[in-house]
């Protein structure tokens, strides 16, 4: 991982940071970023030998507090324990939703079950992290929800399409709470990553190099961006979409239309109700 030349070992603490899925990739980028701008860390992923590993290595370049918490949050007394810790400590002001697997093969070659362990961790635990942390934030008037999507939230056809439920999913709860939550001072950042190099590609069965280089993002760029436009007040990133006017505009054509969703009469089209005359 290169060292971010912005780090600023002295900057003002920000708060303590809980990143789900820091052990590699997206997650440990996002740890190094957030010491570096002044956040104590706690990391939770599986891999404790990772874990402690980079909390010594961020300890010891930022002087922050980096705390690990082991935790397969696929097991209910696991995902307790990361529950309470939200809960409880009034210190934390960001939660990062990165934990999260993905697939892509489709339904004829798939297993139900890795089907539904992936909707699991991909949607359940990241709504029940959600549930436990932001009534604390609204409490205190403050705190960041950032919560790791896919560009496959809005372009369900590219992988397995369990998994690009999966990230729709996170991308409307997020909307949703930017609705719901807004006034009350907390942000709610979605984040919608295209290609990124980690090793969630082995883990799918598709290894990143068998995809063409020109469409792949370092998870350092990404992350990069990613923060980039949550200090821009963006409330959902799309790293490597060239123009966010393309995003408004998608997103003004949807606000439209929802207005017009709902009726009493069937559309016209469907000739519900016409009488039938002769
Ligand atoms: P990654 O390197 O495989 O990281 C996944 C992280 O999730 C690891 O730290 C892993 O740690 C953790 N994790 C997996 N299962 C877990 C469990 N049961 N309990 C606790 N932690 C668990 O992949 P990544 O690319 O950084 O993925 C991070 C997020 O980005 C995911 O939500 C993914 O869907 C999203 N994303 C990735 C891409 C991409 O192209 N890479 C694109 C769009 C979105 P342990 O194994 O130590 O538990």
């Amino acid at each position: 991982m290169t060292a971010n030349p912005s780090a600023n070992p002295s900057a003002k603490t920000q708060g303590t940071a809980l990143i789900t899925g820091a052990s590699s990739g997206i997650g440990a980028v996002y740890a190094d970023r957030l010491a570096r701008r002044g956040f104590d860390l706690i990391l939770v992923a599986r891999n404790r030998e990772r874990l402690a590993a980079l909390a010594d290595r961020l300890g010891g370049e930022t002087g922050r507090k980096v705390e690990v918490l082991p935790a397969d949050l696929t097991d209910k007394a696991d995902i307790a324990r990361v529950e309470a810790v939200l809960r409880t400590r009034g210190d934390i002001t960001m939660l990062v939703n990165n934990a999260g697997v993905g697939a892509t093969a489709p339904l004829l070659a798939s297993d139900i079950d890795k089907m539904e362990a992936m909707i699991s961790l991909n949607v359940s635990v990241l709504t029940r992290l959600t549930y436990a942390a932001v009534p604390g934030f609204v409490a205190r008037g403050a705190g960041t929800l950032v919560n790791i999507a896919s560009i496959v939230a809005i372009s369900p056809e590219t992988l397995n399409g369990v998994y690009g439920g999966s990230k729709a999913f996170v991308l409307a709860l997020s909307q949703s709470l930017q609705h719901e939550l807004a006034g009350k001072g907390v942000r709610v950042q979605a984040v919608l990553p295209g290609a990124t190099a980690t090793e969630f590609w082995d883990i799918a069965g598709l290894p990143v190099h068998n995809l063409p280089g020109e469409w792949v993002m370092t998870a350092e760029d990404m992350v990069d961006a990613s923060l980039a436009g949550l200090d821009q007040g963006e409330q959902v990133t799309i790293p490597a979409l060239p123009s966010q006017d393309e995003w408004n505009a998608f997103e003004a054509a949807r606000r439209a239309m929802s207005t017009r969703l709902s009726n009493a009469a069937p559309a016209a089209r469907y000739k519900v109700g016409a009488t039938v005359s002769g």
